[in-house]
């Protein structure tokens, strides 16, 4: 939020179209590299904390599914761009007091760590609404500080969720910590893709690894990433 520039003096929009079809191209170019299916990664768009016709003029490119990081600033988007056919990502930690919120506007969260934050979720989902995907966030980077659940307590966690009819678990979300060489960043990705690919027996709905944002996208494709989750490389610094 330090940036109180108005969006129009520091992006102008021909500027946002060659990020778009920079970063499509960076997508398609690891997709091609990694040996996989053009297509098979999907591009999250995250608009947290830019304003709602940034996320307009990002949808007259094509893009549809963005990501946000706070309740209420995803709920006043997504009014008012009702008019728009938008699938809205939650990815931000979670307070107890926004889940119905939450639950109410999101088409897929991807940080749920503790099943707490899943049960509510679950009791807030509107039923005219479908099941609300979601991701368990997994610390893989073995600091307690960090968000997520420790990889030893996800079993545990996924059997509580699965439980949960308003849910539907889709898969793993992870936020490493920052890494320099490329090696380096495709461990913590192929540690979520192991864990993932334990989990796929028990669970055959889990088909979706959320990983890789604007600095690593292409060693998160390489691990398996189904969906990055780009914010700076689209839209600029925050
Ligand atoms: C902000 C954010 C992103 C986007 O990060 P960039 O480095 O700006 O691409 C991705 N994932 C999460 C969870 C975020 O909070």
């Amino acid at each position: 939020m330090a940036n109180q520039l108005p969006y129009d003096a520091h992006m102008i929009p021909t500027e946002l179209t060659a990020n778009i079809a920079e970063v499509k191209q960076r997508i398609r170019a690891a997709e091609a590299l990694a040996g996989r299916k053009s297509g098979s990664v999907s591009l999250l768009a995250v608009s947290k904390t830019k304003p709602a016709e940034a996320i307009r003029r990002a949808h007259c490119e094509g893009l549809t599914k963005f990501g946000e990081n706070y309740a209420q600033e995803m709920a006043e988007k997504s009014q008012i761009l009702a008019d728009l056919p938008l699938t809205w990502h939650f990815i931000g930690p979670i307070q107890s007091n926004k889940t119905a919120l939450i639950a109410k506007v999101s088409d897929w969260v991807h940080s749920i760590d503790r099943i707490k934050i899943a049960r509510r979720l679950n009791e807030h989902r509107p039923t005219e609404r479908a099941p609300l995907n979601v991701l368990i966030q997994v610390n893989t980077s073995n600091e307690d500080t960090k968000a997520g659940v420790m990889p030893e307590a996800l079993p545990g966690l996924a059997a509580e969720i699965a439980e949960l009819p308003r849910l539907s678990l889709r898969g793993l979300m992870t936020i490493p910590a920052p890494a320099s060489t490329p090696e380096q960043q495709r461990a913590p990705f192929r540690q979520l893709r192991d864990l993932m690919s334990a989990l796929q027996p028990s669970y055959p709905d889990l088909d979706t690894l959320s990983m890789g944002m604007s600095g690593d996208l292409e060693s998160a494709i390489a691990e398996g990433a189904t969906i990055v989750r780009i914010g700076t490389d689209l839209f600029g610094a925050r």
